[in-house]
């Protein structure tokens, strides 16, 4: 057996040519996610967040910072070798987005500086199986201000994406991580608890507990949620200057009408958070998460810089909505099939079709099907309302026939009529 031919025998037992534990967001999902962006743009648009968006390459050292071991990036980073440079494909946006904002003195371009972007993120799994190594997140940052206001504000566009995309049963999910006054507090205490409750923890964070006493909070085991609700509260420990802030952040939700879930258990693991920790789920999935990170930009680059923001997660808005049943996708805007029999047509819709869409009708074709029967019943699966069929006949007269596809009724029209009678058939 050759080397290729090993090779080619494993590949097929393995099934797929792609890296494990990725997703393909299929043409099947392409309108979704098109209503998605659609959804973030619009939200975007109506709070003035700037869209900028950085490499999917950054400098590792960033993600490595020593001087706090409790930075969760080191072992998840994938690392790329590059021209005298040791380069990491990004695990999150916040850091190169603070690294954009020093690098460009973005401060002095808006203050605070409301930004968005849409792309993936990289980070190796090495426990939870369910999680994949490349995930595609629109995100939301606030830079360069600590005010509560701008918590609600980011948690207000949160629940507007939300909305927009018509997702039932969301649920805000909402708790205050201490600052560095009190927080080391409060590690030590559940620190000290996890080490009495190692024996009732699932397996992973029995082992993790010791190194990263904050990581059962994020598992989702039967035996860790049963540790988690004996778990002492960080409410208990915040200093004066979190329990005002979490007062006026409080205030703020309650007289905005914003209903939410006070969640003790939402803990960050990373030492560059602080303050807010939200999320937002539906029918157990976690859409959203998001909150403050003031101290992070101080632990990768020595910039204390403050900041909000909120990540959306794709694949799992993806997943909630088809698995309520795809509402967002009823209001799609009528399309038209355009059909052509023999080289003539085929020439002269291309003209045609351009007309059509010029003058905002989304017009479909499928030009390398030869025959009429197997373009009508593209036609049909696009689920296209009216067809526009032409043939030599109608090219040598100037007309064209448009098709009603519900009931089969035809109508000639000339080339110059082409535009109006067809917008008249999809009104009606
Ligand atoms: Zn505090
Ligand atoms: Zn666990």
């Amino acid at each position: 057996m050759t080397t290729q031919e090993k090779k080619k025998g494993k590949r097929e037992k393995e099934d797929t040519l792609s890296p494990k534990n990725v997703l393909d967001i299929l043409p099947k999902d392409g309108d979704l996610w098109k209503e998605i962006g659609r959804a973030m743009f619009g939200v975007a648009e109506l709070h003035n967040f700037h869209f900028m968006e950085t490499p999917v390459i950054e400098r590792a050292e960033f993600f490595e910072t020593k001087q706090n071991k409790e930075f969760p990036f080191k072992k998840h980073l994938y690392i790329v070798k590059g021209k005298g440079e040791r380069l990491a494909l990004r695990p999150n946006y916040i850091l190169p987005f603070l690294r954009s904002y020093i690098d460009h003195h973005l401060g002095y371009f808006a203050s605070p500086l409301k930004v968005f972007s849409y792309g993936q993120i990289f980070s190796i799994k090495h426990s939870n199986e369910q999680e994949k190594n490349v995930s595609r997140e629109w995100v939301f940052h606030v830079i360069g201000d600590n005010d509560p206001i701008y918590d609600v504000e980011i948690i207000h566009a949160t629940l507007e994406v939300v909305k927009a995309l018509k997702i039932k049963d969301a649920s805000l999910l909402i708790n205050i991580n201490g600052c560095r006054t009190c927080r080391g507090a409060y590690r030590e205490k559940i620190k000290s608890f996890t080490g009495s409750k190692k024996g009732e923890m699932c397996s992973h964070c029995a082992h993790l507990c010791e190194k990263d006493p904050f990581a059962f909070f994020d598992c989702v085991s039967e035996k860790c949620a049963v540790v988690k609700k004996d778990a002492p509260t960080v409410l208990d420990y915040l200093c004066q200057s979190c329990n005002n802030y979490f007062k006026n952040l409080l205030e703020l939700i309650e007289d905005n009408g914003i209903l939410y879930e006070l969640t003790p258990s939402l803990i960050r693991k990373s030492e560059g958070s602080n303050r807010l920790a939200f999320s937002v789920r539906s029918l157990g999935i976690e859409l959203a998460m998001g909150g403050r990170h003031d101290y992070i930009s101080e632990m990768a680059f020595k910039r204390q810089i403050a900041a909000v923001g909120v990540s959306f997660f794709v694949d799992r808005i993806i997943q909630a909505i088809q698995l309520q049943g795809n509402q967002i996708l009823t209001k799609q805007k009528p399309k038209v099939f355009f059909i052509v029999v023999g080289d003539q047509a085929k020439k002269a819709s291309v003209r045609l079709m351009h007309i059509l869409r010029s003058s905002g009708v989304i017009t479909m074709e499928a030009l390398g099907k030869k025959s009429l029967k197997m373009q009508l019943k593209a036609a049909e699966k696009a689920k296209a309302p009216v067809a526009v069929l032409l043939g030599q006949k109608e090219v040598f007269e100037e007309t064209a026939i448009i098709r009603d596809m519900d009931t089969g009724a035809q109508e000639t029209v000339t080339f110059a009529g082409l535009v109006e009678g067809v917008k008249k058939k999809l009104k009606s």
